[in-house]
């Protein structure tokens, strides 16, 4: 194929044992852990779940240095649990949605904290506070044919060491297949696709020269400095 300009490059991810895996979409869901949308100020209460987006080429991946990004005097870290659809569909039940997910992987939203909360006051979009460049860290991928589903287990990020996040993948508020299967109804989801999946409690601003160790517990850790 040609094309008028040099077409952008895929975006790839390590994959634990096998050949990179492309991003299509990167999905990400507000507010996923009681703990953390209190500390937000908003009510824990079941409501409906709710997706803003990166692009794809946000992703960097772990032992990566990012620069401290411009406009934001208030860069914060939020640790998640990514999910990677090896499969795409719409309108999946969630008794089937886990069979898209090709795997696993340990990422970070990062978060211009003061430009979402400027955009929240006003009611205009979260882009420009979430979709920067490089604001979305992700580790290499565990397939699911290795580690099998991430129900459970510890979740946390240190930063220089110190423990600033801490919960477990058990108090997700909507789970992986009941996520998938809710943002199939909006979007057909593809092969490709990554879902953040939520941060629990314990979101602060980073500096420059922070360490960030991001753990999912049976996922690979991801390492990220701040230049
Ligand atoms: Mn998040």
């Amino acid at each position: 194929m040609r094309y008028a300009i040099p077409a952008p490059e895929v975006t790839t991810i390590p994959v634990l044992g096998g050949d990179p895996f492309p991003v299509r979409r990167i999905y990400c869901v507000g507010r996923n852990y009681a703990d953390h949308a209190r500390e937000m100020g908003h009510d824990p209460d079941r409501e409906p779940p709710f997706f803003f987006m990166k692009p794809a080429d946000a992703v960097v991946p772990t032992g990566s240095t990012i620069p401290y990004p411009p406009k934001t005097k208030d860069y914060q870290h939020e640790i998640e649990l990514v999910v990677a659809l090896g499969r795409g569909g719409r309108d999946v039940p969630v008794e089937k949605a886990l069979d898209l997910v090709f795997g696993y992987a340990v990422g970070l939203d990062m978060t211009r904290r003061d430009v979402q909360g400027e955009a929240k006051k006003l009611g205009r979009p979260w882009d420009l506070g979430k979709g920067f460049d490089q604001s979305a860290p992700c580790a290499p991928i565990s397939p699911v044919a290795k580690v099998g589903h991430i129900a459970k287990g510890a979740i946390w990020l240190k930063v220089n060491g110190q423990v600033r996040q801490k919960g477990d993948i058990a108090q997700l508020i909507w789970n992986v297949a009941e996520t998938i299967s809710y943002l199939s109804a909006y979007v057909a989801l593809g092969a490709g696709d990554l879902i953040y999946s939520g941060t629990p409690a314990g979101v602060a601003a980073v500096v420059k020269g922070d360490k960030l160790e991001g753990h999912v517990d049976g996922l690979r850790d991801l390492v990220i400095t701040i230049g």
